[in-house]
């Protein structure tokens, strides 16, 4: 709904409420919310005029900055795919680590260990199925899940089972499951991405992927096979963590799902899979930590942040090197603008988002003993598409005191605030789980999953004004964290 026509409703509910209250008197005065906006005390202490003036400014500079967009290019274009333990992810370390540094930051290389999982040969086909014509066979579209294990070299061929949900492959029972390839039939929900809840879908259809492979290994099956979790037409198959499972894992393309569901309701359907990942040893990896120093707490921090690594498929734009590149962007303007934060703006540069969170854990051990003057932390993780606001984590007074913030930023709409109980963000979990004010850039997820964990996440998917905005957001909402009076409260 736009504003005006909440306005506008607000006013006929408010104007037929004073009618029914107060038949024969004038209405009632209109409530305060027609009033001139006005800054309560708090707001206004934190947010003097000078500091408005500088986010406005800072604003103003990233909205007509390609340097996010020039990040972006360089790490999906020059260096590529970014999986943890991949050469690239390394030089995705070193490049984002020089640039930093290049911007004047105090650079650290932090330490992980990662897993290194490669891809090999993925091709399946149906060998067997009612009316099949004699010498051919049916095509299967897939990709190995993270961390499957492999087939034999030359595949293995056995039945499919379909199920729908957990609750079918427990009742099927190891009896009609052992032996067999399961394949977990949960659609993604494509009306709730259209209406603007795709993470919604996608956390109902992403259990399957998560939690599937293992619970089909637990009765016995050769390999487990889930539905593409995405809302794309183009037979693209989307790749993502599963649990190991100790079984060969792949999703197949929703359009090849629904195939093999017709057929195996018709009758006996068999499957030739072959998928032939490998799991090298343990790689060693960082996490890029690049400070800001702030002028008068230099020791109370907030965090700004996007994932380095990325999945193999595509080349990883809008998942996740948008993040990284904007979180640089905020530090870039602040420097080009000649403005130094009172406190410490972190930059975060993660790795092993995908496949494990190794980073973020890694971040937890070496500095859980800050999270106390850890103020605030952002991070950008759901795309580079237009953004409407944040998703927060944080108390009511907290969210109360940013509206200053938030009005700043209206002028390119990114002023929603959506109040969620869960971190908005996989690696800044381990600090909102802390108990510190956390924020989510919340972007116009409608085509996220379209592209998401593809070979079509690619930077064409990146429109660079909405990646300019999403930088303005995290630059003006981190500038403010930083340098409002009082550290947020929790
Ligand atoms: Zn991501």
């Amino acid at each position: 709904m736009r504003n005006y026509q909440a306005i506008l409703l607000l006013l006929a509910a408010a104007c037929a409420f004073s009618i029914a209250q107060n038949p024969s008197s004038k209405p009632a005065s209109p409530p305060s919310f027609f009033a001139l906006p006005q800054m309560t005390p708090a707001q206004q202490e934190n947010f003097p005029p000078e500091l408005l003036e500088q986010l406005h400014a800072i604003k103003n500079a990233v909205l007509s900055d390609d340097y996010a967009y020039r990040q972006v290019a360089h790490l999906t274009e020059n260096i590529g795919p970014r999986p943890s333990g991949s050469p690239q992810a390394k030089a995705a370390v070193d490049y984002v680590a020089g640039e930093l540094r290049q911007l004047g930051l105090d650079v650290q290389l932090e330490e992980v260990k990662v897993p290194h999982w490669v891809r090999g040969a993925e091709n399946a086909e149906l060998v067997e199925y009612q009316g099949q014509v004699p010498g051919t066979t049916q095509k299967i579209v897939l990709t190995a899940l993270g961390g499957s294990t492999s087939t034999p070299s030359d595949g293995l061929t056995a039945e499919v089972v379909v199920v729908n949900n957990f609750d079918e492959l427990k009742t099927l029972g190891r009896d009609k499951v052992a032996g067999k390839i399961v394949l977990f039939n949960e659609p993604f929900d494509k009306q709730k991405a259209a209406a603007g809840l795709a993470f919604a879908a996608y956390g109902e259809a992403v259990r399957y992927r998560g939690a599937g492979p293992r619970a089909a290994a637990e009765f016995g099956a050769v390999a487990a096979l889930v539905r593409s979790v995405g809302n794309a037409d183009y037979r693209l198959p989307h790749t993502g963590f599963s649990f190991p499972a100790g079984i060969p894992a792949g999703a197949v393309t929703a359009e090849d799902a629904d195939l093999t569901a017709h057929l195996a309701a018709e009758g006996k359907v068999r499957m030739h899979l072959t998928l032939t990942p490998q799991k090298l040893p343990d790689a060693i990896s960082y996490n890029v930590i690049a400070d800001l120093k702030g002028s008068e707490h230099p020791e109370q921090i907030v965090v700004v942040s996007g994932h380095l690594d990325s999945w193999d498929l595509g080349t990883g734009a809008i998942d996740d090197a948008a993040g990284v590149a904007v979180a640089m962007a905020s530090a870039e303007a602040l420097q080009k603008l000649h403005l130094r934060p009172k406190r410490t703006l972190r930059v975060i540069a993660w790795m092993d988002e995908e496949s494990g969170g190794a980073g973020s854990q890694g971040y937890k051990k070496d500095h859980e003993v800050e999270f106390s003057r850890h103020t605030a932390a952002i991070e950008c993780d759901s795309g580079a598409a237009h953004p409407l606001g944040f998703d927060v984590r944080m108390s009511t007074p907290a969210v109360e005191l940013l509206r200053p913030v938030l009005n700043v930023l209206e002028s390119f709409g990114a002023s929603a605030v959506q109040p969620s109980n869960y971190p908005p963000g996989a690696d800044i979990s381990v600090i909102s789980e802390a108990g510190v004010p956390a924020l989510g850039i919340l972007q116009d997820g409608r085509t996220y999953f379209n592209y998401h964990h593809t070979a079509a996440d690619t930077l064409d998917k990146i429109v660079p004004s909405e990646l300019r905005e999403n930088a303005a957001a995290m630059a003006v909402m981190g500038y403010a964290l930083a340098s409002m009076k009082n550290p947020l409260p929790r």
